[in-house]
C-alpha cells in the first residue's frame, strides 16, 4: 500500500465513526414516514384531495369553468320558465344544471374554482386515493363530484372574540317603537 492511500485510510476512520454515530441517533428517533398503504396517512383536514360539489347550490353561473386556467370544467345547462307567483307578476328564468364535470387529469389543484364560487358549491375533500388505470376516468361526472361531499370536513369554528354577523345582532335588538303621527309628520317637515 502506497503512503498516500495509508493517509487517505486513515483520513477516512473519523469519518466513518462519525456516519455510524449519526445512524445510531437517528435510530432512537421516531420516524416521520408512514407504512402506507397499511397505515393511513395524518393529513391536514383542508387539504386539496379533490372537489367535492353540492348541486342544488350550484346556479350555472359559468363563473368557475371561466376562472379554471386548466379549462377542465364541463358546465352543460339550459334555461326554464318559473311560473309568476302572484297575479299580474312576470314569469322568471333559471338556469337548470344538466352536466357538471371536472376532469382531474388535468386539474392542477389551484382551488381557483372553490374560491370564486358566489354560491358555496364546490368544496375541497382531503381524500385522494382516487388513482386510475385509465386516464379518462380521472373525469369525475356529477354523481361522483357529489359523492365527494359526504367526505368535506366542516369549517372551521368561528373566532369566539369575533363580532356577532349582523343578522345575530338585529335579532337581540328591541323593535322600533312606531312613531306618533305627529312627530313623524314634524320630521318629515324637519327632512
Ligand atoms: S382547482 Fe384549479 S385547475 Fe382544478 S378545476 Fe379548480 S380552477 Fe381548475
Ligand atoms: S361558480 Fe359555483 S354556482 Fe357558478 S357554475 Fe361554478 S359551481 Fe356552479
Amino acid at each position: 500500500m502506497t503512503e498516500a492511500a495509508k493517509g487517505s485510510r486513515a483520513a477516512g476512520i473519523p469519518g466513518l465513526v462519525r456516519g455510524l454515530a449519526a445512524t445510531a441517533r437517528t435510530l432512537a428517533r421516531p420516524t416521520h414516514t408512514s407504512e402506507y398503504p397499511d397505515a393511513p396517512p395524518s393529513l391536514p383536514p383542508r387539504s386539496r384531495g379533490v372537489i367535492a360539489l353540492l348541486a342544488e347550490n350550484c346556479t350555472s353561473c359559468m363563473l368557475c369553468a371561466r376562472e379554471c386556467p386548466d379549462w377542465c370544467i364541463y358546465i352543460d345547462s339550459h334555461k326554464e320558465t318559473v311560473p309568476a307567483t302572484t297575479p299580474g307578476g312576470r314569469d322568471r328564468q333559471r338556469n337548470v344544471l344538466d352536466r357538471f364535470a371536472i376532469d382531474f387529469s388535468l386539474c392542477m389543484y389551484c382551488g381557483i374554482c372553490v374560491e370564486v364560487c358566489p354560491f358555496d358549491a364546490l368544496f375541497w375533500s382531503p381524500e385522494f386515493e382516487y388513482a386510475e388505470l385509465d386516464i379518462r376516468e380521472l373525469l369525475h361526472e356529477r354523481d361522483r363530484l357529489g359523492q365527494w361531499m359526504a367526505t368535506v370536513p366542516p369549517p372551521p369554528a368561528l373566532d369566539e372574540r369575533s363580532a356577532d354577523p349582523a343578522e345575530v345582532s338585529a335579532l337581540g335588538k328591541p323593535a322600533r317603537a312606531p312613531r306618533a303621527p305627529r312627530q313623524a309628520a314634524a320630521e318629515e317637515g324637519q327632512a
